[in-house]
């Protein structure tokens, strides 16, 4: 089949390597101008490990393996620690895979086949589904497709065309989320660090001589526009405007420099169907789970994996596939939308008295961990 998928994101490049794999001929459109791959380090947990595995990506991702997590510590503003966080709350077993997502974009680029393409700078802007689907792009070109699958991320184009507008299907967790890259001068110590001022964050995180700063803070819902990344900045350099302890105003300074910044709400998308017609929605256009549930990127795999499996097991029936990738896939993601949990008011606690509860709570959890090792 000839197959369009929107976003080169990690839904899309899985997609379009499964589906290629499988004989299809595919096309990916990616609206940023090159592959994107800032973001701190993701997990593949659970039942992603094992579609990685089918995909034979497993032992290349387990190389490029890191442990940023197990090293991380909230700090007072003079920069001293304060608390650790346990690393049982990261990691659901030691079989996880905690990489950069750059480099699980590297891997999966790498592994396209000859029948699925990328092409940038483009996206889709009106879709037409009958006994094929018409795709006008934003370019201007138009071409056929016998499916369509919207693999462009929380704010998926492709869903809003074809299922409505975001907000019918959107929930937001009060917090929003940016990542800056950190220019190659500034100071970084040996272990990441979180600071808290009441419903803000800012983290330092470090891997493989590189670091980013990550920013988090409370908010009600923001309406902004997802494209323009200046505005981006400003809410968050508004946000933290009455803030200037510890480091904030250097890695403000950094966001506002870093062409890469990313920014995003912690929202799930909540969909009764993720299919319509000939279209499909993969990854977080069709059930992202909040980052603060640490399953978006296990969700886009084993999504990318099943719905490959099911168009192969359906042959030419895509809504039979569709409906088994559905019944299959939807397990996983009812499972992660249900573990944002007490996740916000861990990281980003709304008062200093919650702040310092937080550090206490921790400090003693640690201590008592420490106790029963010893006893041993
Ligand atoms: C640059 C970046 C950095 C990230 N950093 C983190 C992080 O640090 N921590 C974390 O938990 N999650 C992060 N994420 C989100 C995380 O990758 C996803 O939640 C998860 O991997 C699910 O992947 P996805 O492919 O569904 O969505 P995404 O990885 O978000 O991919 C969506 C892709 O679609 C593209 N796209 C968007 N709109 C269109 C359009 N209209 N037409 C064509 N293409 C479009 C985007 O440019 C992107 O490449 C990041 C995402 C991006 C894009």
């Amino acid at each position: 089949m000839k197959i369009l998928v929107s976003g080169a994101g990690i839904a899309g490049l899985a997609s379009a390597l499964e589906l290629g794999r499988r004989g299809h001929d595919v096309t990916v459109v990616e609206a940023a101008r090159q592959l994107r791959r800032t973001g701190t380090p993701i997990d593949i947990r659970g039942p992603a490990i094992e579609a990685v595995d089918r995909m034979g990506l497993l032992a290349q991702l387990q190389r490029h393996r890191v442990r940023m997590s197990e090293d991380t510590h909230f700090v007072d503003s003079a920069g001293e620690p304060v608390a650790r966080i346990p690393m049982a709350e990261i990691s659901d077993s030691a079989d996880d895979i905690e990489l950069l997502r750059a480099d699980l974009v590297r891997v999966l680029a790498a592994a396209l086949p000859d029948a699925a393409a990328i092409r940038f700078g483009d996206s889709i802007e009106q879709l037409s589904d009958d006994d094929s689907v018409e795709v006008r792009f934003a370019s201007g070109r138009t071409e056929r497709y016998d499916l369509v699958l919207g693999a462009d991320g929380q704010h998926s184009a492709v869903r809003g065309l074809v299922f409505g507008p975001e907000h019918d299907y959107a929930r937001h967790l009060g917090v929003y989320f940016a990542l800056a890259e950190l220019p190659a001068a500034a100071r970084v110590g040996d272990a990441n660090s979180i600071y808290n001022v009441p419903g803000r964050m800012v983290g330092i995180f470090r891997y493989q001589g590189k670091a980013v700063a990550n920013f988090q803070f409370r908010s009600d819902v923001l309406d902004y526009d997802h494209a323009d990344r200046e505005a981006q900045k400003q809410i968050l350099v508004e946000a933290f405007a009455e803030h200037r302890s510890w480091r904030i105003p250097e890695l403000l300074d950094a966001a506002r420099a870093d062409p890469g910044f990313y920014f995003t709400s912690a929202s799930q998308i909540r969909m009764p169907a993720w299919h319509c017609g000939r279209v499909a929605l993969v990854g977080d256009a069709g059930y992202c789970p909040a980052y603060l549930s640490g399953r978006g990127t296990s969700l886009a795999l084993t999504g990318a994996h099943i719905l490959a499996e099911e168009l192969e097991l359906a042959g030419a029936d895509h809504t039979a596939a569709f409906a088994r990738y559905e019944a299959r896939q939807r397990p996983y993601v009812t499972f992660a939308q249900e573990r944002v949990g007490s996740g916000r008011d861990r990281i980003v606690p709304a008062t200093w008295a919650a702040i310092a509860a937080r550090n206490a709570a921790l400090r003693a959890s640690t201590a008592s961990a420490a106790a029963e090792t010893a006893q041993r």
